[in-house]
């Protein structure tokens, strides 16, 4: 097929497509006329269908050459489904069970298909009915410190990485949403910011004003744009966190690319933090909530500690990358200076991550895109006043984020604001 062929597929024309793939087909089972096809997509970028046929389901989503939630006239390459697809299928090599199965793609069509994944829920939304997740931090950590460390110069040789490094090159458009949306945009005057206005317009210029502040977020721009540590899922939020109670599926990593590894750890403990923050907006009785704030908080410190815990195991046991050559750390006394060396690594991964949750943070408040964990505070008093303590505590962990030693540094203080 030619690149022309390119054609957005809504119902009808979805339903002949697939009907003309030999293993959808028999997957979905029956005519396809009595197949059901329901557009779902929630997100801000592509069109997501849900088909159910006779015998399964499939979820098929579809890159638009534009940007979903603005329109027109705002282009974006389709080659984003080209990466999500290609950066799927590593994921499911690296972290088997923890994405959705991908079941076909076409690259002219931007088009892939692939498990249907019911009835996981978006986390966020669980999040937001302070629902817990007893499976989630075995299985984001186990996802993250694998698909971390293996795609990282750890455990490839300089020649793969840097071949990995080329395959993610294009998907350049997608980290300039990322450069401009959450590392510029929310620091100065621009059209598609909005916050809770009236309640917040003193901070969002204060914000503007913040010297400090402009370094760190120019300081983590940087490292975001020049720190191909590892294959970045690049969007690792609860909105693309599928869940039951059993169950934990990461989806949508259509902005994958090689990045520093902190930015998709810190993605993951901002969500976190900023659903604890919500948390009191949501409260219909005081106190209603209490056990999941006390769970959310408690996960945040999990996720960090296991994480950290899962990658330095990796680490010790499956280096096989061209960092760190074992000839340079002979001996018991070579062992204990590696050892101390990874200590160091992960207290500066440690930092980076702080750094890229508190850009996550303020992105979510001032910013284009919001989450439902604040949105759906009604009244805008409350959510102004979660909203607040959520950007106090990220301020100091953007501008200070060193001295934040310790996870329970973080969640300490996030006690403190609540
Ligand atoms: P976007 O890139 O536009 O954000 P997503 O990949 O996040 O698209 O998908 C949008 C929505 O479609 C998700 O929030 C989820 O509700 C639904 N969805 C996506 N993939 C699946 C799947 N495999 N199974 C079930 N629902 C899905
Ligand atoms: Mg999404
Ligand atoms: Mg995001
Ligand atoms: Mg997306």
């Amino acid at each position: 097929e030619q690149a022309g062929d390119y054609r957005i597929l809504q119902e009808a024309a979805l339903r002949d497509y697939l009907a003309s793939l030999r293993d959808i087909k028999a997957r979905l089972g029956g005519e396809p006329a009595s197949w059901s096809i329901t557009e779902v997509g929630d997100g801000n970028l592509n069109l997501v269908f849900i088909v159910k046929g006779a015998s399964g389901g499939i979820a098929v989503k579809q890159a638009l050459p534009y940007v979903r939630l603005v329109g027109e006239s705002w282009p974006l390459p389709l080659s984003r489904a080209h990466y999500e697809y290609l950066a799927l299928s590593r994921q499911a090599q690296l972290a088997p069970g923890l994405v959705p199965a991908l079941l076909h793609h076409n690259e002219t069509l931007a088009l892939t298909a692939m498990e249907l994944l019911e009835p996981h829920i978006i986390m966020r939304k669980g999040l937001v009915a302070a629902t817990r997740y007893p499976r989630f931090v075995d299985d984001i950590t186990t996802f993250m410190a694998r698909t971390l460390f293996f795609t990282s110069d750890l455990a490839l040789v300089a020649a793969e990485k840097k071949e990995a490094i080329a395959a993610f090159a294009g998907n350049h458009a997608l980290c300039k949403i990322t450069e401009d949306l959450i590392f510029t945009d929310p620091y100065r005057i621009a059209e598609q910011n909005r916050w809770t206005t009236p309640h917040l317009d003193g901070l969002a210029a204060s914000l503007r004003e913040d010297m400090e502040l402009h370094v760190a977020i120019s300081r983590l721009k940087l490292k975001f744009m020049a720190s191909p540590e590892a294959l970045l899922h690049g969007d690792l939020h609860t909105g693309s966190i599928m869940v039951t109670a059993s169950e934990t599926r990461v989806i949508d990593p259509e902005f994958a690319f090689y990045g520093p590894m902190g930015f998709d750890v810190g993605a993951v403990l901002a969500n976190l933090l900023m659903a604890y923050f919500a948390s009191a907006g949501h409260e219909r009785a005081p106190g209603e909530r209490r056990e999941f704030e006390t769970w959310v908080l408690e996960t945040v410190d999990q996720v960090w500690n296991e994480f950290s815990r899962k990658f330095l195991d990796l680490w010790r046991s499956e280096a096989g990358g061209d960092a760190y050559p074992v000839s340079l750390f002979a001996g018991e006394k070579g062992a204990m200076r590696l050892e101390a060396e990874r200590q160091a690594y992960m207290q500066r991964l440690f930092t980076d991550t702080v750094g890229f949750a508190a850009a996550k943070t303020i992105r979510r408040i001032f910013g284009l895109a919001h989450n439902i964990d604040f949105e759906l505070i009604e009244d805008p008093r409350k959510r102004a006043m979660s909203e607040a303590r959520a950007v106090r505590l990220a301020r100091g962990m953007m501008v200070e984020a060193a001295a934040f030693r310790t996870i329970a540094d973080i969640t300490g203080s996030a006690r403190k604001l609540r």
